[in-house]
Parts: structure tokens; C-alpha cells; sequence
């Protein structure tokens, strides 16, 4: 028996969409689900009550980032990282392979695994497939991540196919180091660039490998989002249709809306937190950029249709105030709305699906949303 089990509850009769739950030790989540994004065992500026208010069933957390500071060890005589975070619902640990591989020349590949320097202070570490279930096991999250390679874009073909196919060989390693079965999940992650053949070969062998979920990495890594959906849509089709199927790091509305289309379960992306920072609201009428001058005198507030905390409270222009003077109420108030938003936006397409009409939604949405 599996620690995370996927129940399909309807087809939508307009697209491939799929209305779902996942069962996990910390709860059930409805699927299409977006995952917010917890890097240091914290979505950035939110505390736990914060983020369930505005309808977050699953976070993310990063395995890289844990293990380089505080420590899985120090985690995990905390008791894990829901105790140690005060999170008592699901938790989706990633394996730490993208962000090694984003390391650039500090990092090597060998079939064992990676070696790299941290990016912190410089000091040298190896990543194995074993490691990675070692630190995720440590972390205790309900669904941890295979250690994969996310293949740069572009990447010639000679390599992505050697790259997906140690990508299989560790998958192998890593579920032969998982032995907490019963409390976390593994999931294998399909890769293969911009191939389709090489996305069809991955996909047999890593759903070969008996899991409860399958994710599909290495897109949005920077290709025309025509290709995105093109290679997407290929490689669901080989994704069994009784497990959860998750896109990593996908996040923008109408990536979230093609995704669910093509058959995807679980989305997760830093944008909405990393935009906020920057002043940027996600709305119903489009991205606001509320740093902008135009907003000096808007007593609106961001997004008529949203019923989060910011916007029943606050107005435009109180908020362009407070991120031109950097204070840090200004990126928590959007935060908190651009969160809600994508979150909402994942109901109402939960709703849609359920209705059978997916497509019309997508329509009225992107109209509204690229109106500007
Ligand atoms: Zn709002």
C-alpha cells in the first residue's frame, strides 16, 4: 500500500482535464491543485493560518536549500518539517537535482551522482540518488522526488537521451533506498527535452518502474510555450491514467489552464511569491504592476473579483506606498493576493471540469486576463 493513493473523479467532456483527490498521510488534496512554494521551509512572508485561509492544500519545499541550511539532521530531531514549520498539511519535497544542476561550473556529473561546491560557503558536497532519499526521508514529507537530471535548453539530442537515461537508472536507485513506503510517497520524474521520441522513451521506462505518481520535468526551461504544450500533450498520453501526474515548475494562468487541458494534477512555481516582491500583482483583468506611477491615486482595490485579505482591505495606492518605500508589509499583501488568485483560479477550474466546460472557462478567463 502506498503512503499517497490518486481517486479520479470525472473526466471533463470538453478537454482532457481531469477532476481528482489525492489521498496523503496529512489529508486530501482536490486536484487540479497549485502548490505554493516553501524554498526555506517557509512560503516567503506567510505564516501556516495565512496560507490555509486562502485555500493552500500542499506546500513545496526544496531539498537543496534544507540540506545546505539548517540541515536535514537538525530537521529532523525537530521532528520533521511539518513539526518544525508548523505545517500539519501535505508537504512535496523536490529532490534537489534542479537546483544542483543550476549550479553551473560548480557542479559534476558522474553516474554516481553530483558533486558541487555550496553555494553558500563554498564547501563540497555529493548529492546521490541514495542522498537525496536519505534527506527526504529525513524531512518526512508525504510525497518526496526522484533525483533526476532537468536537461539545460537547448540540449543536442545525443545528450538528453544519455541524461534521461541515467535519469531512469537513478530512479531505480532511489526506490530501492526508499523504504518508508507507507508515510511517503516517491514519485519518478519524466524527462527527455524537446524530443518526442526521447519523451516516449522516458515516460515507458519511468512509469515501468511501479510508483504512486509520475511528474514531467524539464519544461518551462525556457522554449516558446508553443513547444511547451506540444511536448506536454505528447508525453501525458504515456502517464497512466490512475496515478497523479504533476508539472514542475509551472505556474503562470494560462500555463495552469493549458496544463490542466493536456491532464495535469499538480502545478508548483515561484513566480506568484517572486513577483510580488517585485510589486507585481496577478489579477482577474491581468498582471497590475502596482509600482507603476499610474496607481499613485488608486483607491481601488488590486482585483475587484478577489476576496482575499489585501484586496478587501487595502487599496491600490496604499500599496504602490508601501513597496516604494520597501517596507515589508507591501510584498506580504500582495503575496497573500497573488497566492489567493492562482489558488482561486484552481477552484474555479475545478468547478469548470466538473461542469464540463473547461474550454469556455479558459476562453472568458484569458479574454479578461489579456484584455490590456
Ligand atoms: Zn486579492
Amino acid at each position: 500500500m502506498y503512503a499517497v493513493r490518486y481517486e479520479l473523479i470525472k473526466k471533463c467532456r470538453q478537454s482532457g482535464a481531469r477532476l481528482g483527490r489525492l489521498h496523503t498521510p496529512h489529508g486530501i488534496i482536490e486536484t487540479p491543485i497549485f502548490m505554493p512554494v516553501g524554498t526555506q521551509a517557509t512560503v516567503k512572508s506567510m505564516t501556516p493560518e495565512e496560507l490555509k485561509e486562502i485555500g493552500s492544500q500542499i506546500i513545496l519545499s526544496n531539498t537543496y536549500h534544507l540540506y545546505m541550511r539548517p540541515g536535514y539532521e537538525l530537521i529532523k530531531k525537530a521532528g520533521g518539517l511539518h513539526e518544525f514549520m508548523q505545517w500539519d498539511k501535505p508537504i512535496l519535497t523536490d529532490s534537489g537535482g534542479f537546483q544542483v544542476f543550476s549550479l553551473g561550473p560548480l557542479r559534476k556529473i558522474t553516474e554516481e551522482g553530483v558533486e558541487f561546491r555550496s553555494h553558500l560557503d563554498g564547501s563540497r558536497h555529493t548529492i546521490t540518488p541514495e542522498k537525496a532519499v536519505e534527506i527526504q526521508t529525513a524531512l518526512g514529507s508525504d510525497i518526496m522526488m526522484a533525483f533526476d537530471e532537468c536537461a539545460p535548453y537547448p540540449a543536442d539530442r545525443d545528450y538528453v537521451k544519455k541524461s534521461l537515461e541515467r535519469t531512469t537508472r537513478w530512479l531505480r536507485r532511489c526506490k530501492d533506498a526508499h523504504k518508508n513506503t507507507e508515510n511517503q510517497a516517491l514519485f519518478g520524474i519524466v524527462q527527455g527535452g524537446m524530443y518526442k521520441d526521447l519523451r516516449e522513451q522516458s515516460a515507458r521506462e519511468i512509469t515501468a518502474i511501479d510508483l504512486p505518481g509520475y511528474a514531467i520535468g524539464g519544461l518551462s526551461v525556457g522554449e516558446p510555450k508553443d513547444i511547451m504544450y506540444d511536448i506536454l500533450g505528447h508525453t501525458v498520453q504515456f502517464l497512466p491514467e490512475d496515478k497523479p501526474r504533476y508539472l514542475m515548475g509551472v505556474g503562470s494562468p494560462d500555463d495552469l489552464l493549458e496544463g490542466v487541458i493536456r491532464g495535469v494534477d499538480m502545478f508548483d512555481c515561484v513566480l506568484p511569491t517572486r513577483i510580488a516582491r517585485n510589486g507585481t500583482a496577478m489579477t482577474s483583468q491581468g498582471k497590475v504592476v502596482v509600482r507603476n506611477a499610474t496607481y499613485a491615486e488608486d483607491f481601488s482595490s488590486l482585483d475587484p473579483e478577489c476576496d482575499c485579505y489585501t484586496c478587501r482591505n487595502y487599496t491600490k495606492a496604499y500599496i504602490r506606498h508601501l513597496i516604494k518605500a520597501n517596507e515589508i508589509l507591501g510584498a506580504r499583501l500582495l503575496t497573500i493576493h497573488n497566492l489567493r488568485f492562482l489558488l482561486k483560479l484552481m477552484e474555479n477550474i475545478r468547478t469548470a471540469i466538473h461542469e464540463d466546460r473547461l474550454l469556455d472557462f479558459k476562453e472568458e478567463f484569458l479574454k479578461k486576463y489579456y484584455q490590456k
